[in-house]
């Protein structure tokens, strides 16, 4: 049964790997630009392990309790090889420290009150453990406005930057946004305004280093991928067998 589904995975491994690339090449950009994070989610351990074996390395989840369940299902599994995961949902303040220093990345800082309250938490942690120094962020951004999206809008971000450099304890590394649902052109287009305010951004504050764009998920990532995403975050299509790439 898993040797079946494990076959698939592998399947569309490339297939998605094919699709990132030529999505690449036809915009003058390499594929070696660009990173997955499988979103498992929704999928248990054995999933996991799976994805691993057809070469997977690094997996999103959205919940820390979700994360934390994986990381232990790892542990107790030790695979050959050991993926890194990331944070790319909803992050509430009271969870912070189940998630700082397990995860390398933290897709979803939505707000200043969400990005002071990590790099608090953050420098205390550095202070005891010496293992870990800095919290790698994305600042995430509701480029398309939508009313239930979460995010900083891009004046809030612009008129947040100078706090948010100053933060110790955090290191920003890039932006990160969800398109609207449903329609190509409106998703490219909410990808192709991220990269502007990055752009923006960077030219007005050279010392800020945001080269991570992560954008781009089942059902648009090679839109991401043409509007510069570097990292595409992939759930359904990477783990769900009767998903239809477009
Ligand atoms: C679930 C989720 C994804 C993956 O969604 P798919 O459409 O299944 O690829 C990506 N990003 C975030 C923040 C998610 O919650």
């Amino acid at each position: 049964m898993l040797d079946a589904y494990e076959d698939g995975l592998k399947h569309r491994f490339s297939e998605i790997r094919e699709r990132i690339s030529s999505a690449a090449a036809a915009s003058g950009r390499s594929a070696d630009e660009v990173r997955i994070v499988a979103v498992s989610k929704t999928v248990g351990i054995d999933e996991v392990l799976a994805a691993i074996r057809v070469g997977y390395r690094s997996f999103g989840e959205n919940r820390p309790q979700e994360l934390h369940a994986k990381l232990q299902g790892l542990a107790a599994a030790s695979p050959e090889v050991t993926p890194h995961f990331e944070l790319i949902g909803n992050l509430q303040t009271n969870k912070i420290n189940a998630v700082l220093g397990r995860v390398d990345l933290i897709h979803s800082i939505s707000s200043m009150h969400l990005a002071r309250a990590v790099s608090k938490r953050a420098e205390r942690l550095a202070g005891e453990d010496p293992h870990f120094s800095e919290q790698a962020v994305l600042l995430e951004v509701n480029v398309s406005g939508e009313r239930t999206k979460a995010g900083f809008s891009p004046d809030e971000l612009r008129a947040a930057i100078d706090d948010l450099k100053e933060l110790s304890g955090i290191r920003i590394c890039g932006l990160m946004t969800m398109a609207p649902r449903g329609n190509a052109d409106e998703a490219r287009h909410c990808f192709e305004g991220l990269r502007l305010l990055r752009d923006e951004l960077v030219s007005c504050h050279p010392d800020l280093n945001l080269v991570e764009l992560s954008c781009g998920m089942s059902e648009d990532f090679e839109e991401a991928v043409s509007e510069g995403s570097t990292i595409v975050r992939l759930g359904r299509v990477v783990f769900d067998p009767v998903f239809a790439l477009k």
